[in-house]
């Protein structure tokens, strides 16, 4: 098959797509991993990747920012030589849903465009990736509506759709073409069909039960305005600040960095790992100086930092609505009920 803009592609053709991606190179996709689990991982055989799941548990920006990566192997003593460690090898990220694709694009601006100095290891990674998105539908948890990230396809390369018993295929860039070109067989799109895949955004719309109270272009005022907001310390009261609704966020960023030196003690390799803002020593600072020492300052980061001061900067909320956080948090929280009672605050103080 020529590869067209939306091309009719039947299950076995996107088997067939995920085999040929396999054998290319890397993959990574989700997988079942417990009765309603799902992980991103390296995939050996493509055979065992879930095309239908609502949320994995750790987001696919770890194909491009892991959990743990060595950047720097060094030979002590200092000035004994140091290379960068940064893979460009190609792979494919198959399986993404706009939500995700939204905060690849948050990441590729922060780590990317955000300052003059930019995070090599994430670009390369970056730029090695043919992503494949595919449409979902929303649980409990989700709000993609509320932030604007349901329909998002850019980012990827290519878009798959349910549709009927295949899946319409959306040719967005020049790797999403070369990925499907002469080896996939499929046929071009009726007008039916494409109506079809159209439709999923009203239902995605349908189905959302949650959601946030209040406009995107008011949430950072409404916000600042309730700075000393008892909400704070009300969830700062059930909190365990455990980290985990950062570790899990597609869009968080922070790590930390680490010199691990091997049992020679004369050779090492410098390392990152997720950090998380609420844990209780990330603010901490030579002195010792901890700037976020309370529970419910670190509370009132997390919500500030992503619908305050990065929506501010980036024009949209650093959060892509897909529930991970309140669907992980080992207290219960759930980060639109808190943002929701902040904004009802906000609106009763006002009126
Ligand atoms: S803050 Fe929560 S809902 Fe928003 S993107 Fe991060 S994990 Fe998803
Ligand atoms: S996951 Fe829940 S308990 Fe843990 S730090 Fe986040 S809000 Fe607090």
């Amino acid at each position: 098959m020529t590869a067209r803009r939306r091309a009719m592609l039947g299950e076995a053709d996107v088997w067939a797509l995920l085999e040929r991606a396999g054998k290319r190179g890397p993959l990574m996709a989700p997988v079942k991993r417990g009765r309603n689990s799902f992980a991103f991982e390296w995939v050996e055989d493509p055979g065992a990747v879930a095309l239908r799941y609502v949320r994995t548990v750790l987001p696919p920006k770890r194909a491009m920012f892991p959990e743990r990566e060595a950047f720097l192997r060094f030979r002590r003593p200092p000035g004994a030589g140091a290379e960068a460690v940064v893979s460009e090898e190609p792979y494919v990220l198959f399986g993404v849903h706009p939500c995700d694709l939204a905060a690849i694009n948050q990441l590729d601006w922060a780590m990317g465009r955000r300052h003059e100095v930019v995070d090599p290891n994430y670009v390369a990674r970056r730029g090695a990736a043919t992503i494949v998105g595919m449409e979902c539908l929303p649980d409990e948890y989700c709000f993609c509506p509320s932030v604007g990230t349901c329909d998002t396809r850019e980012g990827a390369d290519l878009f798959l759709t349910p549709v009927g018993s295949g899946y319409l295929a959306e040719v967005l860039t020049g790797k999403g073409r070369e990925l499907l070109d002469g080896r996939v067989s499929g046929r071009e799109a009726s007008s039916e069909e494409v109506g079809e895949a159209e439709a999923w955004s009203e239902t995605k719309r349908r189905m959302t039960s949650c959601q946030v109270d209040a406009e995107m272009g008011e949430l950072a005022d409404l916000l600042d305005s309730r700075y000393e907001s008892q909400v704070w310390e009300e969830t700062a009261l059930r909190c365990y600040s455990c980290g985990t609704c950062t570790i899990v966020c597609p869009t968080c960023f922070c790590y930390d960095v680490e010199d691990r030196l091997d049992l020679t003690l004369m050779s090492g390799t410098r390392e990152r790992e997720y950090d998380s803002c609420q844990y209780p020593d990330f603010a901490l600072v030579a002195g010792p100086h901890n700037f976020r020492e309370e529970r419910s300052d670190r509370v009132r980061h997390r919500w500030f930092r992503k619908f305050v001061r990065l929506l501010r900067e980036y024009g949209k909320p650093f959060c892509v609505g897909c529930g991970r956080c309140t669907q992980s948090c080992t207290a219960g929280i759930g980060l639109t009920s808190v943002l929701n009672a902040v904004i009802a605050e906000a609106r009763e103080s006002a009126a």
